[in-house]
């Protein structure tokens, strides 16, 4: 049985993002996507608008559920039972930082491993950061968000 966490700050959700939610549920029983309540981060969205966001883009796929979390990741790991970690690689600025990420959570906790996937070629140069910049000069989003995430992200810089 393969459960499996997707962690992020989906602040907001992707279409970088949903790809690997796509394509990790395809190989995994469960797959958990799970928001990280950073409250010394500064989120465009709070937690609870991601979760209903992420829930929304991903209802059609049976075996994703999406929760929040604070804390070590593997502890929340542990908490769902869950044996692997998803994570998505764009570039090789990516790597560095995600390889030390998942050797520290293997020393913390070796029952979990990390499983990368590269990102898909027409979303790799695609961040939630990207979408935010874009949005806050009133660029066109399609290709980056579905219709749905664009509407509240302009909707919030607006506010
Ligand atoms: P974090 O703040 O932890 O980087 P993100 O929400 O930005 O959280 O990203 C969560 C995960 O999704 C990370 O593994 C990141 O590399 C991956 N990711 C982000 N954008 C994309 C993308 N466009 N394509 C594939 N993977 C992505």
């Amino acid at each position: 049985m393969y459960t499996a966490i997707y962690p992020g700050s989906f602040d907001p959700v992707t279409k970088g993002h949903l790809d690997i939610i796509d394509r990790a549920s395809k190989v995994t029983d469960n797959l958990i996507v799970a928001v990280l309540n950073n409250g010394a981060k500064n989120s465009l969205f709070s937690v609870e608008e991601r979760v209903k966001m992420l829930e929304e883009e991903t209802a059609h796929l049976n075996n994703v559920t999406v929760k929040s979390f604070a804390g070590l990741l593997v502890d929340f790991a542990a908490e769902c039972n869950a044996n692997m970690i998803i994570r998505g690689l764009r570039a090789i600025t990516d790597f560095e930082y995600e390889l030390q990420m998942a050797q520290t959570n293997r020393i913390l906790n070796h029952k979990v491993d990390t499983f990368f996937l590269t990102a898909g070629l027409e979303y790799a140069y695609l961040s939630s950061s990207t979408v935010k910049e874009v949005a806050k000069f009133g660029g066109d989003l399609s290709a980056f968000v579905t219709p749905k995430v664009a509407e509240q992200v302009k909707k919030k810089i607006n506010s």
